[in-house]
């Protein structure tokens, strides 16, 4: 065994761009539909799912774990950011992963490396305006990704709602041949949406981060009682979040599900999203509500 080519049982760990690009062109030519999962490992039961979902469709699966620093602004916890790769290779083995990537950072941004790819428009608001440059990060890793993998199908979770959208776009407009599957976002048995950042919430945070779901959910009733006034429904949503001190929000409201503006008046198929710090852990969620 090589130092950057580990095999487990079923299960190849791969580091380097060649060894992708030998096992993806091995599975290919026997035919197999390449599935991609793209995470930043810390894994969980939503990314089990995306695997799951991955499994179902494709006949060979390439997971990749990478902590993409382009997409964390310099405040942000891209140092702290959980990893544990042992655990999730094991994960990723029990879900029947072929493949996981687990480049390091040089491997995907070379010395010299100068080039982004930037979703105009979408990527500029909600998170993007919280977040300067997180989604030219995302997209220029993705990219990135599709080009090293080469998949059929890509998987990503509708918890990151604005994510999926500028991912879709991304290869609609740039004529990328990857069909992008959004999957269900995977929630505690309370309602709160997994994720990789809860870890960082101690218990009393654990408790108050549940009003994110909470909001969500009473944007879903006034909508479905009839409220269609987007100021009204956001200023409920305002007031059930910041019920607790512990919460800081960066917004909360409705929006359109294609075009992701904030709507003003409710009349069709919308999404309540929201976005809060509960202590110093900034967490994300959202709904699509039908009226
Ligand atoms: P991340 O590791 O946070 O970059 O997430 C990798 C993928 O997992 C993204 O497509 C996320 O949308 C998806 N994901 C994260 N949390 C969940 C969840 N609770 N349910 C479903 N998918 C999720």
């Amino acid at each position: 065994l090589s130092a950057s080519t580990i095999a487990r049982q079923n299960l190849m760990v791969v580091e380097n761009i060649p060894s992708v690009r030998a096992e993806i062109g091995a599975a290919r030519s026997r035919g197999a539909r390449i599935g991609l999962v793209p995470t930043m490992g810390a894994l969980h039961e939503g990314h089990l799912s995306l695997m799951r979902a991955a499994r179902r469709e494709c006949d060979f699966v390439a997971v990749s774990i990478f902590v993409n620093p382009t997409q964390f602004g310099p405040n942000e916890d891209y140092l702290k950011y959980p990893r544990d790769l042992a655990r999730d290779l094991a994960a990723c083995d029990t879900a029947g992963v072929d493949l996981v990537f687990h480049p390091a950072v040089p491997t995907i941004y070379h010395d010299d490396f100068n080039t982004f790819v930037t979703v105009e428009g979408l990527s500029n608001v909600l998170e993007g305006a919280c977040r300067p440059g997180h989604f030219r990060g995302v997209a220029t890793v993705v990219l990135k990704l599709f080009n090293i993998v080469t998949p059929d199908v890509a998987f990503f979770g509708q918890k990151d709602y604005q994510q999926q959208t500028i991912i879709r776009r991304l290869c609609h407009d740039l004529n990328v041949p990857v069909d992008i599957r959004v999957c269900p976002t995977i929630r505690e048995a309370d309602g709160l949406a997994l994720s990789s950042r809860n870890v960082y919430l101690n218990p009393e945070e654990r408790r108050v981060a549940l009003s994110l779901s909470r909001s969500l959910h009473l944007a879903q009733e006034l909508v479905q009682a009839g409220q269609t006034d987007v100021p009204r429904i956001r200023q409920r949503m305002h007031e059930l979040l910041t019920a607790s001190p512990l919460v800081q929000v960066d917004y909360a409201t409705l929006i359109h599900p294609e075009s992701l503006d904030e709507l003003v008046s409710v009349s069709g198929r919308c999404v309540a999203i929201v976005a809060a710090r509960v202590g110093q852990t900034r967490l994300i969620d959202n709904l699509v509500i039908d009226p």
